[in-house]
C-alpha cells in the first residue's frame, strides 16, 4: 500500500481507516502487506511501536538532482509501516497539518516517487501495489513509464479513488521534478491531460489511464462517478476504461470499531445487552454537559466540508432542538469560512443545555458519540462510501442519511425500502434540502417517542448487518488475482 493516510497514526478521514482496515484483513487472509507513508511531523507517534531506521540513505531523483531521505520502520497496531522522511529545505512533511498547502502536488508527487524509489533500492517486489486517491495517483504512471524499465517490471497496480473531487491538478513542473518530462506526451487527454484546464496535468486521470485496475469505494458511487457530474470531469475517462473499473464497498475494521470491547467507552454493549448502551448515553451527556432528560440524542461526526452538506448539518441541529431532541456535533474543517461559521454557532449555543458542538478532531470522543447517541445524521451532497453511517449501525445508532453513493448502498429506509422489514436499518431521504432532511428526521424522532419497541427493533436490525472487511477483503483479492495474471 502506498498512501497518504493510515489510521490511527495519520488519519484525516475514511481513507486512513480503509488503508489500515484493508491491510489488516489481507494479512488475516495470509497475505503479506507493507504500508508506505510520509513521515509527517504531526503524526500520532504514540501509535507506532519500535520505530527505527530501515534505510539510511535513500536518494530520490528530483528535478536535476536528488533529495536525501531516511526511511523508518514501525508497527502500527500490528501493521508494518514504512515512513519516508525527506531531508530538504522544502520540508514537505515537516509541517503542522497533513494537507492544505500551496505545494500540495509537489509534496505528494515527491512522496510517490520516493516510495517507488525505496521499493526499487530496498529490493521490495510485491505482486501488487495498491495506491489511493490523487496523492498517490502518479504511482502507476511512474511505475509503467519509468520504474518498469529499472527493475519493477512485474508489479501490478490497483488504484482506489476515495474522493473524486480532489484530483491533483498541477503544472508541468511536476513532470520535470519526477523525471517523467515530455509534457507534450503526458498532456494528451488520454494520459494525464486535465479535462478543464489544457495547461494542467491531472494525477487522478493518470491513475485511471495507467493502473491495471481502478476501484472506487461503493458500487453506487462507481455508477455516479461514471454517469453523473459526481465524476468531476473524469466520467469520460472512466467510461473509456470501464472494463477495469468497479466499485467495492469499504469495510469497517470490526476490531477497532467494536462496541463489545471499545476501550473508549465505559459500558461495553452488543445486541444481546443493548440496555448498556444507555450508560454510554449518560456518559456522553456528562462529557458534553447535556441535560439529563427524556429526549433522543441526535449527532453528527465528520469533516465539516461542503461535501458533507454543512447547511443541512446546521439545519439538523436546529430541527432537533425544535423537536424535542438533543444534538451533539464533532467536526473540523480546514476551510476557514466553515470553521468560523461553526465556532460562531458554538458560541451562540453555548448556554443551551440540549446541544454541544466540539470543533476539532478527537478520536476518543468520536467513539463515545457513536456509542451514546440514538441517531446520527449524514446529509451528504455526495458520499463515495461513508464510514460514519456504518460505525453508527454497529454502535446501535440509527442513521439518517441522504440517498447518495455508499449511503444508498448501506442504509435502507424503515418506511419506504423495498427490502424486507427485518433488513431495514435507518432513514433515507433524497433531496439535499431542508424539507428532505426534515421528512426523515421527523419520522425518526417520531418513532423514538411513540414506538420505542419498534425503534429498538430498528437498532437491532442495523447491528446485525455485516459491514466488516470480510466481503470487501475477498473482492479486493479477486481484483489482485485478476490483475496478477494480466
Ligand atoms: P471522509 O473520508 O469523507 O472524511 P468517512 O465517513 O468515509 O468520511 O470517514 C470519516 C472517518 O473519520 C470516520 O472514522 C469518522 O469517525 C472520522 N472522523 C471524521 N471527523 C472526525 C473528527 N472531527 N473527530 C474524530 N473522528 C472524525
Amino acid at each position: 500500500m502506498i498512501a497518504s493516510e493510515c489510521a490511527p497514526v495519520a488519519k484525516v478521514g475514511g481513507l486512513g481507516d480503509v488503508v489500515f482496515g484493508l491491510s489488516r484483513e489481507l494479512e488475516i487472509r495470509g497475505h503479506s502487506v507493507e504500508i508506505i507513508l510520509p513521515k509527517y511531523a504531526g503524526m500520532r507517534y504514540d501509535h507506532i511501536w519500535g520505530l527505527q531506521v530501515d534505510y539510511q540513505d535513500l536518494w530520490v531523483p528530483w528535478y536535476g538532482g536528488a533529495i536525501h531521505c531516511t526511511v523508518w520502520f514501525g508497527f502500527v497496531h500490528g501493521r508494518k509501516c514504512y515512513f519516508i522522511e525527506p531531508h530538504s529545505q522544502d520540508r514537505f512533511f515537516d509541517r503542522d497539518a497533513y494537507y492544505g498547502y500551496d505545494d500540495e502536488a509537489l509534496r505528494f508527487a515527491f512522496f510517490t516517487k520516493a516510495a517507488l524509489e525505496y521499493m526499487l533500492k530496498a529490493g521490495k517486489r510485491p505482486e501488487v501495489i495498491h495506491t489511493h486517491d490523487w496523492q498517490t495517483g502518479l504511482a502507476p504512471v511512474l511505475l509503467f513509464e519509468l520504474y518498469k524499465h529499472h527493475g519493477l517490471e512485474h508489479q501490478r497496480c490497483c488504484h482506489t479513488i476515495h474522493n473524486f473531487r480532489h484530483q491533483g491538478v498541477a503544472g508541468e513542473n511536476v513532470l520535470h521534478a519526477t523525471g517523467l518530462g515530455r509534457p507534450e506526451y503526458y498532456y494528451a487527454r488520454d494520459r494525464l491531460g486535465d479535462e478543464f484546464n489544457p495547461s494542467a496535468i491531472n494525477f487522478m486521470k493518470g491513475a485511471i489511464a495507467y493502473a491495471n485496475f481502478v476501484t472506487t469505494v461503493s458500487p453506487h458511487h462507481a455508477w455516479e462517478a461514471r454517469c453523473t457530474e459526481q465524476g468531476y470531469g473524469l466520467g469520460h475517462a472512466l467510461h473509456l476504461h470501464q472494463q477495469k473499473f468497479g466499485g467495492i464497498l469499504n469495510g469497517l475494521d470490526y476490531d477497532m470499531w467494536n462496541p463489545e470491547k471499545d476501550p473508549y467507552i465505559a459500558h461495553p454493549f452488543g445486541p444481546e445487552r443493548l440496555d448498556r448502551k444507555y450508560g454510554n448515553k449518560a456518559a456522553l451527556r456528562d462529557r458534553l454537559l447535556l441535560r439529563k432528560d427524556y429526549k433522543p440524542v441526535v449527532s453528527y461526526v465528520g469533516r465539516l466540508d461542503t461535501q458533507k452538506g454543512v447547511h443541512l448539518i446546521r439545519h439538523a441541529l436546529f430541527y432537533a432542538l425544535r423537536n424535542g431532541a438533543q444534538f451533539a456535533l464533532l467536526g473540523s474543517s480546514p476551510e476557514r469560512g466553515i470553521n468560523e461559521e461553526f465556532w460562531q454557532l458554538k458560541c451562540s449555543l453555548n448556554e443551551n443545555p440540549d446541544c454541544h458542538l466540539e470543533i476539532g478532531f478527537d478520536e476518543e470522543l468520536a467513539h463515545l458519540i457513536y456509542a451514546g447517541s440514538d441517531m446520527m445524521v449524514v446529509p451528504s451532497i455526495f458520499e463515495p462510501c461513508g464510514l460514519t453511517q456504518m460505525i453508527a449501525l454497529r454502535y446501535g445508532t440509527v442513521p439518517i442519511v441522504r440517498a447518495v453513493g455508499g449511503l444508498a448502498d448501506t442504509v435502507f429506509d424503515r418506511d419506504h425500502s423495498e427490502r424486507p422489514e427485518c433488513e431495514r436499518n435507518g432513514y433515507v431521504f433524497d433531496h439535499a434540502n431542508p424539507p428532505g432532511l426534515e421528512s426523515a428526521m421527523h419520522r425518526a424522532i417520531g418513532l423514538w417517542n411513540s414506538q420505542p419497541e419498534d425503534f429498538r427493533q430498528l437498532i437491532l436490525n442495523g447491528m446485525r448487518y455485516d459491514y466488516s472487511w470480510n466481503h470487501p477483503g475477498r473482492h479486493y483479492l479477486d481484483v489482485y488475482e485478476y490483475i496478477r495474471h494480466k
